[in-house]
């Protein structure tokens, strides 16, 4: 009798898995990580069903491989599974494409090897030295490596065995991977407030209730959301002893201040994952999430894809962060990802935000999520006042970005000892090169993106595909010796502009290219925090998650940055981010303050910023995506186009187009080139897929695609819900 078969995922882009036959000696069960051949090579994969029910021809079945081997690891759970199959059935990219976002390298699937330690034993030495004693001194009952032994007592290794040899020092084997200690759930919290008492014993309902059901925390930066959902996550471990938490966070909110909150709250640190966790960090937290031990694990966006043993419930921080969606690779909502991995297992999903998103608002008012409200800052704290200064009345000085109202509110704020903050969300010198001679505007090879200037550095940058070169002395278009000239203000810019205006005030600008080092940007937080700074320029990376108790005045030098472009989300995202910068002013006792430099101070952005009225703002907006039939209201797929022969790309695009079906509630727009429209030497075109909600828009797009046969040259990626245009 043939061997059984069964089908085997790999984490390739393949249309789906692949039938191997099961060793003779090792019954195989779905979820099991085995190493397959694949042509010549050798492949780590997942059993994906077992046995195989797909129909093969005799020769495919005579043509069959074996599983090479099974791997030591804790099998993938059906939940899991489930959850792959869905994604890319969500968006549209190969199962195998989301298995490896589960697996990554899969250097985590081999156990590492345990490391032998030493502990202190029963007999001393007979023969003792110096170094010996050393030695003795320096171990214990906690187990150490010979190394460690032999660098506490500065001596070679061989004194270490000598001592294991006779008896005075026990070997034992040291777990490189050791289980996380487990969170004190007898902790209490803090005394909460009436309102988050409520909103608190709401959640913890929910938890105990089980089952599915998303939650929006809806309250201003300071509210105690954190504290709230702390308390839920209290009930989910309380209520099962395998239960894991996840708590979803933009990477750069993920600040040591948060885990110590964890630590403070819980007792022990939560698992960490992500971007600089290290090889070896990151092994143990994938191993440990996957055995279960990992009971709080805290990460970005692609935590998401950790293999869980219990899932039971997800925090989405920030829920209206953009960097929640991956923009390459499977494109994917993380946010949205999550809430159908709640409802598909059942349990229930948090949000939490003081400016959630439109979607989010309108799941809310739809009855599809419910929401918990936190009225104000905790103790009282005030939000800050944020008024407008209109440049079109009174301008910076030419070639200055800073107008005359604003340095005078820095000037008070200083003159009280107090701190400021001006913020620009651009990073650079100047987003813009041009020849003065020829008009020329730098771009990177190939690209029709602009090189930005970096004096700190002395380089040209591009800001889209990383390329980077020294500043020229010629004009690369027409030889001008000199002739460059940097046009509009970055972050450096305008620190250059504040050095010079404030030449005895301590000056620091904190953009992701000033300050690198993890250690530089720890020691910048502390100083700011510390009050050894008088005014920070700063970009997005100081808006989120710190807490500067002398920070009274925020100044935002261009408010109108993010309101240009055709995006969709424009006006909503400014609002989002402006009223986030804005919150870090004022914090503790003293009242904050920030000013918005704008040109379009009736902007209805500006208004509900000075207002404070979220919610008619967002109604209006509500209002003008209902009207346009865009999300929430109406589905979108964006469809790009790349090659690197521009007639090739135009070609594709062109039959792509002919071949549209035509479906009820469907509008293809396109092709038309991209924003962006060459790239890395790819020319770019899109498509953009309007639809009605009730319109199955994975089933259009792959109907549509089916029929068309697009040369290899010419690259298509679909893009399920997009949120960048470019
Ligand atoms: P949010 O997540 O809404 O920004 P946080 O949970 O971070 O708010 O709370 C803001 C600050 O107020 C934190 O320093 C937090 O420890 C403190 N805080 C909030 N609620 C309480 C409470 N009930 N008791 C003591 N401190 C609190």
């Amino acid at each position: 009798m043939s061997e059984p078969r069964i089908s085997v995922l790999l984490p390739l882009p393949l249309a789906g898995p692949y039938d191997y036959l099961a060793p003779e000696d090792a019954p195989l069960a779905v979820g099991q990580y085995v190493v397959v051949p694949l042509g010549p090579r050798e492949v780590r994969g997942v059993v994906w069903a077992a046995p195989s029910t797909t129909e093969l021809t005799e020769k495919a079945e005579k043509a069959l491989k074996t599983v090479i081997r099974v791997l030591d690891a804790p099998p993938l759970t059906q939940d899991v599974r489930n959850f792959v199959d869905w994604v890319a059935a969500y968006t549209l990219f190969p199962q195998g494409a989301v298995l490896r976002m589960v697996m990554r390298s899969g250097a985590q699937l081999t156990p590492p090897k345990p490391k032998t330690g030493y502990v202190l034993g029963k007999t001393p030495p007979q023969k003792t030295t110096e170094i010996r004693a050393k030695v003795l001194a320096a171990a214990g009952d906690v187990p150490q490596t010979a190394q460690v032994l032999a660098a506490a007592a500065g001596c070679g290794v061989g004194v270490i065995k000598g001592l294991a040899d006779a008896g005075a020092l026990v070997p034992v084997s040291i777990d490189p991977d050791p289980p996380y200690p487990l969170p004190d759930l007898e902790r209490p919290g803090p005394r909460l407030s009436p309102e988050q008492n409520a909103a608190a014993e709401a959640l913890k309902a929910d938890v105990v209730a089980g089952g599915y059901k998303t939650t929006l925390i809806d309250g201003v930066t300071g509210s105690g959301k954190t504290e709230v959902y702390f308390e839920a996550i209290a009930a989910a471990l309380r209520k099962d002893p395998t239960a894991q938490v996840l708590v979803l966070m933009p990477e750069i909110a993920l600040t040591l201040q948060f885990i110590k909150r964890v630590e403070a709250r819980f007792g022990v640190a939560p698992t960490l994952w992500h971007s600089d966790a290290g090889d070896a960090g990151r092994r143990r937290a994938w191993r440990r999430v996957a055995d279960g031990g990992a009971r709080i694990v805290v990460g970005a966006r692609s935590a998401l894809f950790l293999p869980f043993q219990n899932l039971s419930l997800i925090i989405v921080d920030e829920e209206h962060d953009s960097s929640y969606k991956q923009e390459d690779g499977v494109l994917y909502q993380a946010r949205d990802m999550a809430v159908a991995r709640g409802a598909r297992k059942g349990f229930p999903v948090i949000l939490a935000s003081a400016t959630p998103a439109l979607e989010t608002m309108i799941n809310v008012t739809q009855g599809r999520y419910s929401a918990v409200t936190l009225p104000g800052r905790f103790g009282g704290a005030s939000m800050p006042e944020t008024e407008t200064i209109d440049l079109r009345a009174a301008p910076p000085d030419k070639g200055q970005w800073l107008s005359p109202k604003l340095i005078e509110a820095v000037d008070e704020t200083l003159d009280r000892g107090e701190q400021a903050m001006l913020f620009l969300n651009r990073r650079g010198y100047a987003p813009l090169t041009i020849c003065r001679k020829c008009g020329h505007r730098l771009t990177a090879p190939h690209s029709d993106t602009w090189l930005v200037e970096h004096r700190y550095e002395n380089k040209l940058v591009c800001h889209h595909t990383g390329f980077s070169m020294p500043k020229p002395k010629h004009c690369p278009a027409c030889g001008a010796e000199d002739s460059l000239a940097a046009c509009g203000p970055g972050v450096e810019r305008v620190g250059e502009e504040a050095k010079a205006r404030w030449p005895d005030r301590r000056v620091a600008v904190f953009s992701s290219d000033t300050v690198q080092a993890p250690g530089e940007v720890k020691g910048l937080l502390a100083d700011m925090a510390a009050g050894r700074i008088d005014i920070l320029i700063a970009t997005q990376i100081a808006a989120k998650g710190h807490h500067f108790p002398n920070l009274t005045l925020i100044g935002v030098v261009d408010a109108d940055l993010g309101l240009s472009g055709g995006d969709l989300r424009a006006g909503e995202r400014t609002y989002q981010l402006l009223n986030q910068v804005a919150g870090r002013a004022g914090r503790a006792e003293k009242k904050g303050r920030a000013l918005l430099q704008t040109y379009q101070p009736n902007h209805p952005v500006m208004r509900a910023l000075i207002s404070g009225d979220r919610d008619t703002f967002l109604a209006q907006e509500a209002e003008g995506r209902e009207m346009l039939g865009f999300p929430p209201y109406g589905r979108l797929a964006a469809v790009i186009l790349t090659g690197e022969k521009e007639d090739q790309v135009r070609a594709a695009a062109q039959t792509l187009a002919k071949a549209a079906p035509h479906a009820k509630d469907v509008e293809v727009w396109g092709p038309a080139p991209a924003p962006i429209a060459r790239l890395r030497g790819r020319t770019r075109m899109r498509f953009l897929v309007k639809a009605a909600r009730t319109v199955n828009l994975q089933a259009f797009l792959t109907a549509w695609r089916a029929d068309v046969k697009t040369p290899s040259s010419v690259r298509v990626a679909v893009d399920v819900d997009p949120y960048s245009f470019l």
